[in-house]
């Protein structure tokens, strides 16, 4: 019987009469154990040689270059192979991917083709490539994610902040000039009613969006700081949201366990936001080295701030006017070339003083989605070495993911590790990142893509032999 009808087998059983313990050990998919594999943990530059690390169910329960002895595991041998955690995108918008560009939700049928255009991406450029959980960061995939996560869809795990909070004006508010804004009016802005953004005034305004939500399963909550470059109310000196709009939506995160993330440029709003208790600091391409030092002080007091970078969008599409994406205004682009020649200098700032980072890409409309992992070799072309590069992307975005506390969708293990009690989030690739960070834009050197104890990809056997295990959806009976 395969295992996937056995699955199906097994969860019928479970609404109709109470399976015996043999039955249900019996029907428990097998250990899996990796055997002389080259470890990199997630944190340390060096990887841990020859080691054997066994998966149990959707967990790492051993990693130890001493022999594993586990009676009936499958054995996945590992010479020559580098193991890494799954890739984490700690800065991705998995539903701006509509017909007409970024913004352009102007209609409920942009929102049916977002959706279908946004599962393409999350199984085929994402999940099968390697990234394994994404931080979604202003947008609306909860429903999506909940689907993967119950089994039905393919996809990577998804933490996301439902919709960016912005002032009516700021980097959120993406409605055309004459539009009422909000959700409310009767020509209503459908880019809020699609709740990927929501513009709102005023504290009791920024409660409600909070609110909303938490109340749909956000991890997180992502607010505006400042101007953007894609948006085309706000120069990029502006503020966003006032001293008591941020110290609301602070306020109402932390009352149910968890941080704001702010998209913020400059120093003025880094700095208010670095008072009221904000966590994550997304960009900041054109802050001083003296914020970067006052950034780097409150984490080492602390450890509970981030810095977020994105590579390839700042560095390189950024990188001049004429590579700016083309749906962009002049305005936008004279903005872009701005960030692009901010964030050299303090990037170097950030790795010369040592600034806890993680990795996000900012990568996700048609012609960027395709080539995520290239913000991952920029981070190296920036100066970071390879394994700081695979860092930020791994264990240190699996620590910040875990900062969503009582409303992280993920909380029994440890996300972006290879150690005991972590999510077996898997991939292997055929030779060394950490000698050629190049490596992992070969989609031929990686051998296996791993989520949750299953694989998604595995060139290493074929899809009908025993040691392939595959990504059945396992429907959840609720009686
Ligand atoms: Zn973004």
């Amino acid at each position: 019987m395969s295992s996937s009808i056995k699955s199906v087998v097994f969860a019928a059983g479970v609404a109709f009469a109470p399976l015996s313990i043999a039955q249900a050990e019996e029907d428990a998919p097998p250990p899996i154990l990796f055997t002389n594999v080259d470890v990199f943990d997630g944190f340390s530059p060096d990887l841990l040689m020859d080691a054997n690390v066994l998966v149990e169910g959707n967990v790492i329960t051993q990693v130890s270059t001493d022999p594993i002895d586990m009676e009936g595991a499958f054995v996945i041998d590992g010479t020559g192979k580098t193991m890494t955690p799954g890739l984490i995108d700690m800065h991705q918008h998995v539903m701006l991917n509509p017909p007409e560009g970024t913004a352009a939700y102007q209609t409920r049928w942009d929102e049916a083709s977002g959706g279908a255009i946004a599962q393409h991406h999350l199984v085929n450029n994402i999940l099968m490539k390697g990234i394994t959980s994404v931080r979604d960061i202003a947008g609306d995939p909860l429903d999506i994610a909940k689907a993967i996560d119950m089994g039905l869809i393919p996809g990577p795990r998804i933490v996301s902040s439902g919709g960016a909070i912005s002032q009516t004006g700021g980097h959120g508010d993406w409605a055309g000039r004459n539009v009422p804004p909000g959700i409310i009016a009767e020509h209503a802005d459908v880019t809020q009613a699609s709740q990927n953004s929501w513009t709102v005034d005023g504290p009791d305004e920024v409660t409600k969006a909070v609110r909303l939500n938490l109340r749909r399963g956000a991890g997180f909550i992502k607010v505006m700081g400042g101007g953007g470059v894609s948006s085309e109310f706000d120069p990029l000196d502006i503020m966003g949201l006032s001293e008591e709009e941020v110290a609301k939506a602070v306020e109402i995160a932390a009352d149910n366990g968890t941080y704001v993330a702010v998209h913020a440029y400059h120093d003025e709003s880094y700095e208010r936001h670095l008072r009221l208790g904000t966590r994550s600091f997304e960009h900041g391409f054109l802050i001083s080295e003296d914020m970067v030092k006052k950034m780097v002080a409150k984490y080492k007091e602390t450890e509970d701030i981030v810095w977020s970078f994105q590579c390839f969008m700042s560095v390189n599409s950024f990188g001049s006017y004429e590579s700016m994406p083309a749906f962009f205004t002049h305005e936008q682009k004279l903005k872009g070339v701005r960030v692009g020649e901010g964030v050299r200098a303090m990037s170097k700032w950030m790795n010369e003083y040592d600034m806890f980072t993680i990795g996000g890409s900012d990568m996700f409309s048609p012609g960027l989605v395709e080539k995520i992992k290239e913000d991952i070799t920029c981070n190296v072309d920036a100066g970071f070495t390879p394994a700081q590069a695979l860092k930020h992307w791994t264990g240190n975005a699996g620590i910040v993911m875990a900062w969503s506390g009582p409303k992280n969708p993920y909380p029994s293990f440890h996300l972006g590790r290879i150690a005991p009690e972590s999510y077996a989030d898997i991939l292997l690739w055929d030779g060394n990142p950490l000698e050629d960070i190049n490596l992992i834009l070969d989609e031929s050197k990686l051998q296996l893509v791993m989520k949750d104890g299953r694989a998604y990809k595995n060139t290493l056997a074929d899809s009908d032999s025993i040691m392939y295990r595959p990504a059945v959806s396992e429907p959840k009976v609720y009686p």
